[in-house]
């Protein structure tokens, strides 16, 4: 049987716990992956020796990992795990390696999957409109979306192998300048409250970032609110043509619920709708709806989690 590698997905120099979720995922194909970490400190690969259900954890030690880049990360990883079937994570980053690995490799992938049963993978297509199922024969590079997998647990002892290996490096990317913000990425974030342009001014999302300091969440934008106002950056749009998302609870106020906005965030747990338009397309898909103005609703609803969380 061919064998699963699961690339740990690192996010700011750490084995990030999402990459627990692709072990379980590997689990639904039906075997016990190995799990690669890029590094360029071998020592990051310790995040990953208490994960349960590792064959064994390797680390893939390069400078090529200092910084991303899709060329130097896949020339490398081809060293360390050069066939199997590869599970990463669904990010931006990952989705990107995965691209490039399949196509380096001459393999299909299979980005987005939200279910795996025997050796059919599910994901969405058409901005979410439909789900498409496909079956795994031979090798492939498969993405999967975060908080859809439990995670593996975390009681177990893997030893870590090092194993040092570079790629055919065209272009380095010598460093990356985080955007200046304390705020938490809604790619990243559990819970995320997000304002349309229902939410009338930019100044008027003070009333979000204070619910969402109350409950530690990201806040989020539609387009309409990222096109009409400077001050929200196009790092907060959730959608098509921003991120796509998957919390377990998005608060959506001031939003329509236009498909190419559903298309990043229908697949989240539970999802609550505040609107003051009863027949706004967003309450088609919320668990929880709220018919009103944000401006009536949001005081009532920061008074309260306030009291919860006192
Ligand atoms: C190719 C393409 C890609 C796109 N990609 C994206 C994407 O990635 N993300 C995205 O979001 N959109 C995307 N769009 C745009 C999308 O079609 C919608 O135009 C956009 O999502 C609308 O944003 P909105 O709901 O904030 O604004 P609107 O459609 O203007 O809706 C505002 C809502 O606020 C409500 N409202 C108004 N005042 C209040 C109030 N005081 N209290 C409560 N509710 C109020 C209204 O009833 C209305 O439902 C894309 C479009 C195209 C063509």
């Amino acid at each position: 049987m061919t064998e699963t590698i699961v690339i740990a997905e690192i996010v700011k120099g750490a084995v990030h716990p999402t990459t627990a979720e692709l072990i379980t995922a590997a689990h639904a194909l039906g075997s016990q992956p190995v799990v690669v970490v890029p590094c360029a400190d071998a020592s990051v690969a310790d995040g990953a020796a208490q994960f349960s259900g590792a064959a064994r954890v390797l680390a893939a030690k390069s400078d090529v990992f200092s910084n991303y880049d899709a060329a130097g990360w896949a020339s490398a990883l081809d060293a360390v795990a050069p066939a199997g079937v590869i599970i990463t994570s669904a990010s931006p980053q990952s989705k990107d390696l995965a691209a490039r690995l399949a196509a380096r490799r001459g393999i299909s992938v299979v980005q987005d999957v939200v279910q795996i049963e025997g050796g059919n993978l599910t994901s969405p297509i058409y901005s979410g409109k439909a789900m498409q199922t496909v079956s795994l024969s031979g090798n492939a590079v498969v993405t999967v979306r975060p908080n859809i997998f439990a995670p593996a647990g975390n009681d177990g002892s893997n030893d870590v192998s090092v194993v040092d290996t570079t790629g055919n490096i065209a272009t380095a990317v010598q460093e990356f300048m985080a955007r200046a913000s304390t705020r938490i990425d809604v790619a990243e974030a559990n819970i995320i409250i997000s304002g349309g342009r229902g939410m009338g001014t930019p100044a008027n999302f003070t009333h979000l970032e204070a619910i969402a300091d109350t409950l530690g969440a990201a806040v989020g934008a539609s387009r309409a609110a990222v096109d009409t106002w400077d001050e929200i950056p196009h790092s907060m749009q959730v959608g098509q043509t921003g991120k796509t998302v998957n919390p377990n609870l998005y608060i959506a106020v001031g939003i329509s619920g236009a498909i190419q906005h559903l298309a990043g965030m229908r697949s989240s747990k539970y999802i609550v709708a505040i609107n003051k338009d009863a027949d706004a397309p967003i309450f088609q898909h919320a668990d929880y709806g709220i018919v009103a103005t944000w401006e009536e609703a949001l005081p009532i609803l920061q008074s309260t989690l306030s009291a919860m969380m006192a």
